[in-house]
């Protein structure tokens, strides 16, 4: 159980300029974790690698985790400000024994190993040599010969690794710098961190964390909860090569920041009561670590774009358009304009806020870009086709201009805001004989070839509508340009 209140987890990040998914569901766990426990979330900047060390390159993290408005309390930590006290530490473990000089280089100790065969790694040649700090020389961590290192894990249950399986491996590097297990521990500790939850790649590390923390003296042992990998569709960990993996991608593809939240947080764990989609707050208060699935979590972009579009739905028109702008192109000043008459309708049927203009293009575009396949499937028969499009001219023009409006709600009845449309392309249907044996319009059928010739795609917002945005003129002139194509 855990204990109310109190809680203080952390997130780690290393200063690699993006926010990957992974990383992003560690820290919104880390997040629900403190949110739901009324504890602390906080974050340390693993930054001792100097080369790395760039503000620029903590700074878009930080600005995805407040994009997905995953705020932390206190000041993040920087491990680059705290070098002196991984040195003292490293220094305590080398007066108590529990660390050695050594003088090795790699290639040495890669040679012996190969001769000496079976397990690689470091043979602790020089763990009784005595040596003195000097150049060259890295400060070894003495790993006991026998008995075992174990803990308790969240996710994982128990897990225990035989210390003989563990190399003396180095605390501080030849140049002096602290390995990452060091600073870790000494930092995790310094932050009075209660629990640990991060990555499943750390596990193994676990039991040299553990070992140091009872060197040092620092009677210090955090829960440990190792979240489940995250894997794509071929089951393989997502890597930035093959994967899209960075939140600010999916922020630019435009993802809203509260369905991109609501999908991490079931990567590896789901509501109680299945519903998958629900606002942040509740998935706060139903967070629970031993909750947490161990088995590899399928990051599932499908998913992540049904959740997405549910989101879209939620937003008020205002909001939608609000969000749509950025995604439009800034040339056409008619975009917007586009996008505003249609709203209900294009929101209703995106997933991203990126498919936004391919919804409305053919509103600004002079001619619509003809999708050719879509125009071959949709023109078949070509003489049907060619008869529904007549038709259609007839009908319009015969049709009194103040059906060309469209009603603020779908009318129950007609399923429509242009009611005065769609009676015109079903009487147009029926005159082009587009009905089936008892008579009734295949509007389908009947639709496909108009909605080529008005906006050149197969899917876009729904047909009697977008006929009132493009508008009288337009319409009647694209239908007659599309039969003459066909004829
Ligand atoms: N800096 C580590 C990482 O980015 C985090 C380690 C930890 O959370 O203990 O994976």
């Amino acid at each position: 159980m855990e204990p109310e209140g109190g809680t203080r987890c952390r997130f780690a990040p290393s200063p690699t300029g993006y926010l990957h998914v992974g990383s992003a569901r560690t820290a919104l766990f880390n997040w629900m974790f403190a949110r739901s426990t009324g504890g602390s979330f906080l974050v340390r900047v693993e930054d001792t690698d100097t080369e790395r060390n760039r503000p620029e390159l903590v700074e878009a993290i930080f600005e995805s985790m407040t994009w997905l408005g995953l705020d932390w309390d206190d000041e993040p930590v920087h491990q680059s400000d705290r070098l002196e006290a991984y040195v003292e530490a490293a220094g305590v473990l080398q007066r108590t024994g529990r660390a050695y000089y050594c003088d090795c280089t790699s290639e040495e100790i890669q040679a012996r190993a190969k001769e000496r065969g079976g397990t690689p790694g470091y043979d602790g040649r020089c763990r009784d040599r005595g040596l003195e700090a000097g150049d060259g020389r890295a400060l070894r961590f003495r790993v006991p010969d026998d008995g075992s290192t174990g803990f308790d894990d969240l996710v994982r249950e128990h897990v225990e690794f035989a210390n003989s399986t563990i190399e003396d491996f180095v605390v501080l590097r030849s140049n002096g710098t602290p390995i990452f297990f060091l600073a870790n521990v000494v930092d995790d500790h310094f932050m009075g961190i209660t629990h640990v939850i991060r990555g499943e790649e750390h596990l193994n590390g676990t039991p040299k964390y553990l070992l140091l923390a009872e060197a040092l003296g620092l009677d210090y042992r955090p829960v440990f909860a190792h979240l489940p990998l995250l894997v794509n569709e071929k089951r393989q960990k997502l890597s930035k090569r093959r994967d899209d993996v960075s939140v600010e991608d999916y922020r630019a593809r435009g993802y809203l920041p509260g369905a991109m939240r609501n999908y991490l947080a079931l990567l590896g764990w789901g509501p109680p009561d299945g519903v998958e989609v629900k606002p942040i707050e509740t998935m706060v208060q139903e967070f629970r670590l031993e909750d947490i699935n161990s088995s590899p979590a399928f990051f599932d972009t499908k998913k992540l774009d049904h959740v997405n579009g549910e989101y879209i739905r939620a937003l008020t028109i205002p909001a939608f358009i609000e969000r749509a702008v950025p995604f439009l192109p800034h040339e056409v000043p008619d975009a917007v304009a586009a996008v505003t008459a249609l709203a209900p309708e294009i929101r209703d049927r995106v997933r991203t806020m990126a498919e936004v203009p391919d919804m409305a293009d053919f509103l600004w575009l002079e001619e619509p870009k003809v999708d050719e396949a879509a125009w071959a499937k949709a023109m078949r028969p070509p003489e049907k086709a060619a008869d529904m499009l007549d038709q259609l001219v007839i009908a319009l023009t015969d049709l009194p201009l103040d059906a060309w409006h469209l009603d603020p709600e779908v009318d129950v009845e007609s399923n429509t805001r242009a009611p005065g449309i769609k009676a015109a392309v079903l009487s147009a249907a029926e005159a082009a004989e587009l009905v089936n044996d008892e008579g009734r319009v295949q509007l389908a059928k009947a639709q496909a070839p108009v909605r080529v010739a008005l906006t050149g795609r197969s899917v876009g917002p729904p047909l009697f509508e977008l006929m009132v945005a493009l508008g009288r003129d337009r319409t009647l002139e694209r239908l007659r340009q599309a039969r003459s194509r066909l004829a």
